[in-house]
């Protein structure tokens, strides 16, 4: 029997609870509702319909690498990279993923030599620069593959066989990262989830050999679970595909064509003589960001126990203009002496952050998503701001 409070069959969850001001503020993940509000000003632009008799199929293009994928995400994906120029698309592969986090799997997989072949006798390293995004250790080491285990910061990996993991802009710092090592039996995986306008400049077109992106940062859509790698190479591609083949037999149709839908209602907005300004992702996410990240400095300016990365500008080639970096994420430090453990510290004030420590870093540090609803993060940045 269902009970009153239970949501009506087809009614979608909203995710995170309303908050009050004395409301426990959890900015912990990485969680895009910031978005939201942008979405809901789009009206039917980013809709779709899916009847009854249609995904049914667990095949989308047979005669492609990625046969799961649907043309029509590979189509809006490569569209989007020419609109932003952040990342080359001729001469790639498009494969999707359950997430990027999905594609990342794939990319160890298809990276590490065989179990059994004389170059798979020892697991293969996988390092980044500290700090680094918290989920690539565990993520690397959860199911205690023989091909592959971390192997912590690329700055003191000894070696030259290995999978470097460069994260730009990086999260948790918003760093503009390179890979660090170089050798002719390493190779460099680039996450790129936040190579978008609304984070950075976009200063040149990426041209990697694996290039992970994903919805979830990009337009917002976190919970539609699609991500998508551009991989130069044909065998490490099909790598990847055979990776998800044997992982979840591909990847849900209904999320690829919500995701393409999404992407092309981005491009639409820029490309389409119709089209309404306030419909334009990246100008909005811009705005937003650097209104936050205003907010936040002058919070941590007033509270005086805390600081926070430089900012760094360069010239956008998408907007053409000059623009600052406004990261996803705030890499928070507390300077106050007898404060050791920062995140122990907010979460006494009731924020709840991720510690320096799950990046490999100092725990004087804390990891503060900005990318919240407005009512939590105005919270936030006014508690914050009262700390002493
Ligand atoms: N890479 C980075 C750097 C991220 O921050 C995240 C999300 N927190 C991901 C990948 C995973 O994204 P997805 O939701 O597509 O799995």
């Amino acid at each position: 029997q269902p009970s009153p409070s239970m949501p009506k069959a087809g009614a979608p969850s909203t995710g995170k609870p309303a908050v009050t001001p004395d409301s426990v503020i959890n900015l912990d993940h990485g969680d895009p509702t910031m978005f939201e509000e942008f979405w809901r000003g789009t009206g039917s632009a980013a809709e779709i319909v899916i009847p009854g008799w249609q995904t049914m199929s667990y095949f989308s293009d047979v005669g492609n690498v990625c046969w799961f994928l649907e043309p029509g995400l590979d189509h809006e994906v490569r569209r989007l990279h020419r609109l932003v120029g952040n990342a080359a698309v001729d001469g790639y592969h498009v494969l999707v993923g359950t997430g990027s986090t999905q594609l990342f799997m794939a990319a160890l997989y298809a990276l590490s030599p065989p179990a059994g072949s004389a170059a798979g006798a020892a697991p293969m390293s996988v390092v980044s620069t500290a700090p680094y995004y918290s989920s690539y250790p565990a993520v690397t080491d959860f199911l205690q593959s023989g091909l592959f285990r971390w192997a912590g910061d690329a700055n003191t990996f000894n070696g030259d066989t290995y999978i470097e993991l460069v994260c730009s802009p990086n999260n948790p710092d918003g760093a503009i990262r390179e890979a660090v090592l170089s050798s002719d039996s390493g190779i460099a995986v680039h996450d790129l989830a936040y190579y978008w306008p609304q984070y950075t400049a976009i200063t040149k077109r990426a041209d990697h050999d694996i290039m992970l992106f994903t919805v979830s940062k990009s337009t917002g859509h976190a919970g539609t679970r699609i991500g998508w790698a551009l991989v130069k190479d044909r065998d490490v591609a099909k790598r990847m595909t055979k990776f998800i083949e044997l992982n979840t037999i591909g990847v849900s149709k209904d999320s690829q064509l919500r995701a393409a839908k999404v992407l092309r209602a981005v491009s639409d907005a820029y490309e389409l003589p119709e089209a309404k300004e306030d419909h334009r992702l990246f100008d909005y996410g811009r705005r937003k960001m650097v209104e936050r990240w205003t907010m936040l400095r002058e919070a941590a300016a007033a509270s005086g126990i805390f600081s926070l990365p430089e900012e760094t500008s360069g010239f956008c080639n998408f907007t053409k203009e000059i623009a600052v970096t406004n990261p996803a994420f705030a890499w928070l430090r507390c300077d106050r002496e007898d404060v050791e453990d920062c995140a122990s510290f907010l979460r006494g004030h009731k924020i709840l952050t991720r510690s320096g420590s799950q990046f490999g870093a100092d725990p004087r540090y804390v990891r503060v998503s900005m990318l919240d609803r407005d009512d939590a993060y105005d919270i936030f940045v006014k508690r914050l701001s009262s700390l002493q």
